[in-house]
């Protein structure tokens, strides 16, 4: 029998709008949310529509310039974030079973996604405070000596989040957290595919303190997600948008902001080579592999996509890695305590990784599978069996698009040179590994990859504490770090003084 959900907090599941501190109906047709490792409906959501995000800017505008809201000092600001902090990890377990029924993750990566997710919370209060100014003197000689500047910083506005559908807690946090510490309101359209987290976190938020209007939520299906993602784009009071997604859906949205010059955040997928070479700790980078790789599915922007092994220790690294994947790798449902690969999320996905494996083979690569996926498993659910693709080439499919499933692409490679001109053939730029154990390599890497994320024999690079984001085609703007992540959410004023030093 299918797994149902069963959450300790009943208040955490909210199939409506969020809207001004109240879960209201929503003007569209109900849709249902399918549990990924079964394809049974779980969940009924109202969707929402352009109309209803509309009522939802409206609310999340008149919250920003009321007095609740405004007058908070960052201070209280920051309190509100720990309040809803301590809030989530009371909730934690019930917060992970939804994630385990939209995505279809395993439940322990689903409580960590949920720790992983507070570090944002946690970390952005203490951001809120420190978002100062500056005092300048002119230089030089001239009028401009006299002239002293004051540089003061303002929450940009009403801010629009779309999340997508890999890391639906995370994402929205780290965006709303950041949003909300600045002083910005916050609307969200989550992914039609995991609309219910983020309302289950709205609701604590609204037990947490916050004011009517500073979070507001817009779950939709399919068909209205490009609408809303229009209404919000184009609309006069949003001024800020922050997407997480593809690079397709990013360059469209881009487009959309630009008649209204709005500010905007974009963090779009990657195709990150993982680069072995023969001086590495080699069981080391295959752990770190498995972690990089299999999280989730292989469904992460910051994946392993290409990895590059060195010639000589090709055949070892194959060795290692199968021998890890057949102990470590154990498809099931992510409720079931054995289950460490859950299934894709999307019935998509499932296409997309099945093209890449063909494509592969019929260009001369060897497609092993040491897993497979047991047959009591639901045959709707849409498990993929963790693929090792042997020999790929760079004019695979694999090479130059994300699988975004849980497929090892191995290449070969004999030199340094060789390898980072191969690594940086991509017109993605999100994030790159290198593994060795030489130190001068590990600078020439990290300075000529063409990432703005570098792991240096590490399989998992993204904290609160450093900045992330993409170069290229995977994006702009940065997200966490020490005053990068809320300086997208600030809007900054420069005053000139000129002062008169004739005393009276
Ligand atoms: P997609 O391009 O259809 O959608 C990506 C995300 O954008 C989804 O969350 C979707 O709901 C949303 N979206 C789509 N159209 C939109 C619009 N007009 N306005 C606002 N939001 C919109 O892709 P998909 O099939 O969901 O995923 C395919 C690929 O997207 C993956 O293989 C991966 O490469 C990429 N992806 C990246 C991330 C990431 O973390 N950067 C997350 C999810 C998907």
């Amino acid at each position: 029998m299918a797994p149902t959900l069963n959450l300790i907090n009943k208040n955490l599941y909210q199939p409506s709008l969020f809207i001004n501190n109240e879960f209201v109906p929503a003007s569209g047709e109900d849709f249902d949310v399918l549990d990924p490792a079964t394809g049974e409906t779980w969940a009924t959501v109202a969707s929402a529509t352009a109309a209803d995000a509309e009522r939802a800017v409206d609310a999340a505008d008149a919250a920003f310039h009321g007095t609740a809201w405004r007058q908070l000092t960052a201070r209280e600001r920051a309190r509100l974030l720990l309040e809803w902090d301590r809030l989530i990890r009371a909730n934690k377990s019930d917060l992970a079973q939804l994630l385990v029924f939209e995505t279809g993750k395993p439940l322990r990566e689903a409580e960590g996604e949920v720790d992983y997710a507070l570090t944002f919370c946690w970390w952005m209060a203490g951001e809120a405070e420190r978002q100062h100014g500056s005092i300048a003197n002119g230089n030089g000689p001239g009028p401009a000596a006299n002239n002293r500047f004051l540089v003061t910083k303002y929450p940009i506005g009403v801010v629009a989040t779309l999340t997508p559908w890999n890391f639906p807690i995370a994402l929205f946090l780290r965006k709303a957290a950041t949003a909300l510490a600045a002083g910005c309101t916050v609307v969200n359209k989550p992914s039609p595919e995991t609309p219910l987290s983020a309302n289950a976190l709205a609701y604590l938020a609204r037990e947490a303190g916050f004011p009517p209007g500073t979070i507001n939520i817009l779950p939709c299906n399919e068909a209205n997600t490009p609408l809303i993602g229009t209404a919000l784009c184009t609309h006069a009071k949003v001024q800020k948008v922050s997407f997480t997604g593809s690079t397709p859906v990013g360059k469209k949205l881009a487009a959309q902001c630009a008649s209204s010059l709005k500010k905007l955040t974009l963090e779009l997928g990657g195709n990150g080579p993982f680069i072995i070479f023969n001086d590495a700790d080699l069981d080391h980078a295959v752990a770190q592999l498995m972690i990089c790789k299999f999280r989730h599915a292989g469904q992460t922007c910051v994946c392993a996509q290409r990895v590059f092994v060195q010639s000589d220790i090709y055949d070892r690294v194959v060795e290692l890695l199968t021998a890890r994947m057949q102990a470590e790798l154990t498809p099931g449902h992510g409720l079931d305590p054995a289950t460490t690969l859950g299934p894709l999320t999307t019935p998509r996905s499932l296409d997309k990784a099945q093209a890449h494996v063909s494509d592969a083979v019929s260009r001369g690569a060897t497609a092993i599978t040491p897993v497979t996926v047991n047959s009591s498993l639901s045959p709707a659910g849409y498990f993929f069996p963790p693929t090792l693709l042997l020999n790929a080439s760079d004019a695979m499919a694999v090479a130059s698009e994300e699988s975004f499933a849980p497929i090892v692409s191995l290449f070969r490679f004999d030199t340094e040179p060789e390898v980072i001109t191969r690594a940086n053939n991509t017109s993605m730029g999100l994030t790159s590994y290198v593994f060795t154990s030489n130190a001068d390599r590990i600078w020439r890497v990290m300075e000529t990859i063409e990432t703005g994320n570098v792991g240096i024999n590490v399989g998992l690079t993204t904290s609160a504490e450093a900045p992330f984001g993409g170069w290229h085609d995977s994006g702009y703007g940065k997200e966490a770090g020490m005053g990068y992540g809320i300086a997208e959410y600030l809007k900054v004023k420069t005053a000139t003084w000129s002062v008169n030093w004739k005393a009276d």
